[in-house]
């Protein structure tokens, strides 16, 4: 009896193997919860805590409505499943959720009990750190990304103290996409009617991601007011209420596409991040509900403006 059933299950599994070749995929789940927390350090005067963490160092703290996302990889299994997302939803549960949800953070786990040794204060890159280690030895995960507001929200891989963070901002600008050596008529060939002479505008939604090594006490891998002043002074404040094409030298010879933008943002921003002691990740710029372009930054390679100039294929039509 035990035999046949073996028998089965081998047919079953060969069959199976013949029909769906082993294939990777990543599925991601989405959880939530409500928690409070507190940025002090005990070894800091009330005057440094004032200064380096401004109003998160009120007591008894201020609490966040946090979003979570888990991202797996695995093989499919013969029901075409990574995972069975009811026992995922169950593991982010109980190793996560269940405990953070409604809690004060820096008393829930020790790793965020400040007076113990090796702990630091939960912030959104040390938080989504933390959850890392408790779900992996249960999931095969590959990112934690978690959500402290809509404008700000970190990822972690596993690389130890290394983490991403990103902020979200917004300005409102007017372009218009035409080469200054072409006529009228060949740009509206190429950019349509953005080519129209006047010009049109959009309201511009920027993220900015950062890249380094968490600080083990104050679990930040930067400054986020200096994070959030760099991208404001850099690119908030002179591209918004702009005419980019004019008001922008840069974009006097550059046609301002949304890639020339988020490139031109780049490399506004590489040096500044520098400074804040992380290194610029990623920049998205997303033009319309319909449009977006996402530069990567690890490579400070020559822009692609530069590349492009050089061979003007354009100049061509
Ligand atoms: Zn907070
Ligand atoms: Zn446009």
């Amino acid at each position: 009896m035990v035999y046949a059933e073996e028998k089965r299950l081998i047919k079953v599994n060969i069959r199976f193997a013949l029909l769906v070749p082993a294939m990777k995929c990543t599925i991601n789940r989405r959880a939530q919860f409500s928690a409070s927390h507190r940025y002090w350090l005990p070894e800091l005067s009330d005057v440094d805590n004032q200064a380096k963490f401004g109003r998160c160092t009120r007591a008894p703290g201020h609490g966040h409505n946090y979003e979570l996302f888990v991202s797996m990889e695995g093989d499919l299994d013969e029901y075409g499943m990574v995972l069975n997302l009811s026992d995922v939803k169950k593991v982010i549960k109980q190793e996560v959720t269940e405990q953070l949800d409604f809690s004060y953070l820096n008393d829930v786990w020790p790793e965020f009990q400040i007076d113990r040794s090796g702990a630091g204060l939960p912030t959104t890159e040390n938080i989504a750190r933390v959850i890392w280690q408790r779900l992996a030895p249960h999931l095969p995960i590959t990112n934690v990304q978690l959500f402290e507001t809509s404008t700000l929200w970190a990822d972690y891989q596993g690389n130890d103290m290394e983490a991403y963070l990103t902020i979200s901002t917004h300005f409102s600008a007017a372009h218009r996409l035409a080469l200054p050596t072409l006529t009228l008529e060949q740009n509206s060939e190429i950019y349509g009617l953005c080519a129209r002479e006047n010009g049109h505008g959009h309201n511009y939604h920027l993220e900015v991601t950062i890249k380094g090594k968490m600080d083990p006490r104050t679990g930040m891998i930067a400054d986020l007011v200096e994070f959030q002043n760099a991208v404001k002074a850099h690119v908030v404040k002179p591209f918004d209420h702009t005419f980019l094409n004019k008001d922008i030298p840069y974009f006097a010879e550059v046609v301002p596409t949304a890639e020339n933008i988020a490139v031109h943002i780049r490399d506004l921003l590489r040096q500044p991040i520098q400074e804040i002691g992380a290194s610029l990740h990623k920049v998205k710029l997303i033009e319309s509900p319909n449009n977006s372009a996402e530069v990567y930054c690890e490579e400070p390679a020559e822009s692609n403006v530069e590349q492009a100039m050089k061979t003007p294929e354009l100049a061509a039509v």
